[in-house]
C-alpha cells in the first residue's frame, strides 16, 4: 500500500502523473469538472495542479473478475434463499397480478438494497429483517424509478423505430442494453431519474472504468440468459410445477447477483466515478465524505501546505501573498497558516500587516485563545499596534474572562481612545466601570467612568441600564 508522499501514515489515494507524488484524501484538491465529467468532481495535485489518478480500490478490495465465484455465492445466506423463495413461491401459488406485483417489487427492492450495502462496502447479504423493517416508501419508491426508467426507455425506443426504421430501432436497443447498467448504477448512487437518463452521469462510467465496464456487461448477460438456458436441459425431466418455480427461483437468484455485481463495481471504482466512502473502512459508510469541490482558500492551504512540507517557507509566503493581492479571501484558518508563515521568518513589519484581518476572523469564529496568543505577539512587537473595534472590544472581554484584568482595562480604554467613534465605545465604557468595580474595587473609578458614560450617550438604547447601574453604585 502506498502511503501519502505528506502524510506518511496515511494511505494514498491519488498519484500525480506530472511529478509522481502520491496523496491521501485530504492532500488532493477538489474541484468542479465541468459539464463533460456530467458534475463529477475532479482531484488534482497539490504541487503541479494536474489531474490525480486514483490509485484505486485495487489497494483495498479485488478487482471483481478475480473473485467472479464469490458472486454466486453472495446470496446464499439461509435468510436471503428463505426470502427468494417464498418469493418465487407466492408468484406461482397466487395466479394473480397483485401478488406476482408485489413478490416482483420486494425481490426488486432486495437488489437493489443489496447493491446498496456492497457499494458501501458491506459484502455481506443484506438481512430480510432490514427488508420488512423499512417503510413503505423507501421500499416502493427505488422499484417506481427503475420500473419508470425503463419505460421512458420503451417509449423512447418506439419512437426511435418508428423514425430510423427496424435498424435504427435495433441499433437503440443494443445501446440502452449496453447502457442499462450504467443507469441503474447511476440511479441507485444519485437517487434520481432525471441524473439517470442524462447521458453526461451515464456515459461517464462506462468512459471512466473502460475495458472493466464490458467484463460487466458480458458476465451481466451471462447471468441474464443463464438461467432460462440450464432450465431448458432440465425442464424435459421435471414435472411442470417444479420447473417453474425452479425457474422463478433462478430468476431471483441471478437478480440479486446481478445488483450484487453491480454495487460492487460501483465499490471497485467508488472515487474515480465520484461515489465517496470511507475506504481506510470498507466496512463504515458513515464516513462518507460530501462530495463538494474545495473553497478557494481551502485550495490555496493545500498548494502551501506543499511548499511547506517540502521546507520551501519563503515560495509560500510569497504563494498566499500574492494570491491574496489578486482578490483571495482569508478564512481563518489560512490566515493562521500565513502568519506562522511570517512568524517562522520572522517577517514583523508582516505580521503586524497581517494580523489585523486575521484577528477579524479569528474572532469572529470565537477563537479565543488564538485571538488573544496573536494580539499580545503583536503588541509586543509594536505598542501602537491596534485591531478593528470590533475585534478590539472581543479581546477585551475575553482578556477580562481569562483573569487578565489590567489588560482588559487598558484594552479597553484603548478603544475608547483610538475609535471614539466606533459603536463599541458606548459597551466599551460600561465594561471599563464593572472592571474597576468588581475586580479593581474601585468605586469612585467606575462611579466617574458611569457618570461619563450616561452623560455622552443620553440616547444610548442601554442607557437606563446605565443609569441603574450608576445608581446601583451610588453614584446619582
Ligand atoms: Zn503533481
Ligand atoms: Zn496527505
Amino acid at each position: 500500500m502506498k502511503s501519502c508522499s505528506m502524510h506518511p501514515t496515511r494511505t494514498a489515494h491519488w498519484h500525480c502523473p506530472e511529478c509522481g507524488r502520491d496523496y491521501c484524501r485530504q492532500c488532493v484538491i477538489r474541484q468542479e469538472g465541468g459539464p463533460l465529467t456530467g458534475g463529477r468532481l475532479l482531484r488534482s495535485c497539490p504541487k503541479c495542479l494536474a489531474e490525480t489518478s486514483w490509485i484505486g480500490a485495487e489497494t483495498v478490495i479485488k478487482p471483481f473478475w478475480e473473485r467472479l465465484p464469490r458472486f454466486f455465492v453472495y446470496p446464499l445466506a439461509p435468510g436471503t434463499v428463505i426470502y427468494m423463495a417464498v418469493l418465487a413461491l407466492g408468484g406461482l401459488v397466487f395466479r394473480n397480478w397483485i401478488v406476482q406485483f408485489i413478490c416482483w417489487v420486494l425481490l426488486l427492492n432486495y437488489a437493489y438494497v443489496a447493491l446498496k450495502n456492497t457499494a458501501s462496502g458491506n459484502l455481506n447479504p443484506p438481512g430480510v429483517d432490514e427488508m420488512i423493517s423499512g417503510d413503505f416508501l423507501g421500499v416502493v419508491l427505488p422499484v417506481v424509478k427503475q420500473a419508470v426508467l425503463v419505460f421512458v426507455l420503451i417509449v423512447l425506443g418506439v419512437f426511435v423505430a418508428g423514425h430510423t426504421g427496424i435498424f435504427g430501432g435495433l441499433s437503440y436497443l443494443i445501446l440502452v442494453m449496453f447502457m442499462l447498467p450504467s443507469m441503474i448504477i447511476v440511479l441507485v448512487n444519485t437517487e434520481s431519474l432525471l441524473t439517470a437518463l442524462n447521458p453526461a452521469a451515464f456515459l461517464a462510467l462506462p468512459f471512466k472504468i473502460g475495458k472493466a465496464y464490458f467484463i460487466m456487461f458480458v458476465f451481466l448477460a451471462i447471468l441474464f440468459f443463464a438461467p432460462g438456458a440450464l432450465l431448458q436441459w432440465l425442464l424435459p425431466y421435471l414435472p411442470a410445477w417444479l420447473g417453474a418455480y425452479l425457474m422463478a427461483f433462478a430468476e431471483n437468484y441471478y437478480t440479486v447477483i446481478s445488483y450484487h455485481l453491480m454495487g460492487y463495481v460501483l465499490l471497485q471504482y467508488h472515487e474515480t466515478l465520484g461515489y465517496e466512502m470511507g475506504a481506510d473502512d470498507i466496512r463504515d459508510p458513515s464516513r462518507r465524505e460530501p462530495e463538494i469541490a474545495d473553497e478557494p482558500a481551502v485550495r490555496e492551504a493545500k498548494m502551501v501546505e506543499v511548499l511547506c512540507r517540502e521546507g520551501d517557507h519563503e515560495s509560500a509566503v510569497e504563494h498566499i501573498r500574492q494570491w491574496h493581492s489578486q482578490g483571495g479571501e482569508f478564512t481563518a484558518d489560512l490566515a493562521r497558516q500565513y502568519f506562522q508563515l511570517l512568524k517562522n521568518k520572522n517577517d514583523t513589519s508582516g505580521m503586524l500587516e497581517h494580523a489585523p484581518e486575521y484577528l477579524d476572523l479569528a474572532v469572529a469564529e470565537g477563537r479565543k485563545d488564538e485571538a488573544l496568543e496573536v494580539y499580545d505577539t503583536c503588541r509586543k512587537i509594536d505598542r501602537n499596534f491596534t485591531v478593528n473595534p470590533p475585534a478590539l472590544f472581543k479581546i477585551g472581554e475575553w482578556m477580562a474572562e481569562a483573569g487578565r484584568f489590567k489588560d482588559a482595562l487598558k484594552t479597553f480604554s484603548r478603544l475608547i481612545k483610538k475609535f471614539p467613534e466606533a459603536d463599541e465605545v458606548p459597551l466599551s465604557y460600561f465594561r471599563l466601570a464593572q472592571l474597576y468595580y468588581d475586580r479593581l474595587m474601585d468605586a469612585d473609578r467606575a462611579r466617574k467612568i458611569m457618570r461619563t458614560l450616561v452623560k455622552k450617550f443620553p440616547d444610548h438604547e442601554m442607557n437606563s441600564r446605565f443609569q441603574n447601574y450608576l445608581e446601583y453604585l451610588g453614584g446619582v
